[in-house]
């Protein structure tokens, strides 16, 4: 099986007023698995069922292998979709609801049977077939709907928050599942979802969306460690926002003078974005940082830091968190390196 490349071009739909896609541009290469990321309602689904032919656009295009196909009904369109409800049909065995598109294509009973447990041993359930949806888990079901979506070889999967519905573990074992078949089927894949670690951990690259643009595209390193702008910055991973004052190109935070990483603001006073793995932590009786929370996450501690007028988030090796209990005194300084900042959001009025 082959990916297609997929082209979204100055998409725009507007719902009675809400404009859900504002010039949605986006090329997604064969084989990628793409995440849409982003905040409730900044058009992630609506870009989806523009591709899947759910829905028109007002005005751009879809292009798949460099064909318009922006007019072509759903059902003549070669891609595969997977909801967030698992929708199998429940008065159909696994099998059949397997074998349905190939059913409404009128391929023969034998073939499709066959292909059907093809695709049920590929998702690794393959004694299921006799079954019917309601004797399923919740994951079970949403793979044999990933194998009913696969049953037509289509050349572009689309999943709409397929996970959300389910359990952690679940979550997190058929995250794992979901890239492995892809990977191994080279179908270019996009994915909707509003869960940063999914999208982190799943994708070639991630489209983070606002407002129904695109806020930027990147691989997920890059989208952590350089995030193009403050938004990005704050919806991807934990950021502190920690007080600073500019002059020239360097910024004074927390004593520390630190080179900034692209675009200085015009205003000198700003807030400096700060990881919680770039803040480090030194027990210090003198100092004026205390511990006030620390919660345990194995291999890590998060520490909650009060600093003057500013709560501080720090990561720490989780074995330091005896050294830093709540209430110890700490100093807290940032890792050597440029950092992002934006213009400080304006302080509330005083009675
Ligand atoms: P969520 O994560 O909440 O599903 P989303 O990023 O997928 O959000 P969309 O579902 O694409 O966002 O919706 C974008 C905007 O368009 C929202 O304001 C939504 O209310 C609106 N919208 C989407 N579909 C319709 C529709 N059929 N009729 C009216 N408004 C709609």
């Amino acid at each position: 099986m082959n990916g297609a490349k997929v082209e979204l071009r100055g998409l725009r739909r507007n719902f009675a007023g809400t404009l859900a896609l504002d010039g949605l541009d986006l090329t997604i290469e064969p084989g990628e698995l793409i995440a849409f990321l982003g905040p409730s309602g900044c058009g992630k689904t609506t870009a989806l069922r523009c591709v899947a032919g759910f829905e028109q656009p007002d005005e751009g295009a879809v292009l798949v292998d460099d064909k318009d196909i922006t007019r072509v009904p759903a059902n003549k369109r070669d891609a595969g979709m997977v909801f967030q409800s698992y929708s199998l049909f429940p008065n159909l065995s696994i099998k059949d609801n397997v074998a349905f598109g190939l059913r409404v294509r009128k391929v023969a009973a034998a073939k499709r049977h066959a292909r059907a447990q093809e695709l049920l041993e590929l998702i690794g359930l393959p004694h299921i077939g006799e079954r019917f949806p309601h004797q399923l888990s919740g994951g079970q079901q949403q793979r044999v709907a990933l194998a009913r979506a696969l049953a037509l070889e289509p050349r572009v999967l689309l999943l709409d928050e397929p996970l959300s519905a389910l359990d952690a573990k679940v979550r997190i074992s058929l995250r794992d599942e979901i890239r492995r078949l892809q990977l191994s089927l080279g179908i270019t894949t996009i994915f909707v979802t509003h869960d940063q670690e999914e999208a982190l951990s799943m994708a070639d690259r991630v489209a983070v969306l606002r407002a129904g643009r695109l806020e930027q595209v990147a691989d997920p390193a890059t989208l952590y460690d350089r995030p193009a702008t403050p938004f990005v910055a704050e919806f991807v991973g934990t950021m502190n926002r920690i007080p600073g004052r500019v002059s020239g190109d360097k910024v004074t935070v927390l004593g520390q003078l630190l080179p900034v990483d692209g675009e200085v603001p015009a205003t000198p006073d700003v807030e400096v974005l700060v990881r919680p793995e770039a803040v480090q932590v030194t027990p210090d009786a003198e100092a004026i940082g205390m511990v006030l929370v620390s919660s345990f996450r194995g291999s890590t501690a998060r520490l909650r830091i009060q600093l003057g007028d500013t709560e501080v988030l720090a990561d720490v090796p989780g074995h330091d968190t005896t050294r830093l209990a709540p209430g110890t005194r700490v100093r807290v300084s940032l890792v050597e390196r440029p950092v992002l900042v934006s213009a400080a959001a304006p302080q509330a009025q005083s009675a």
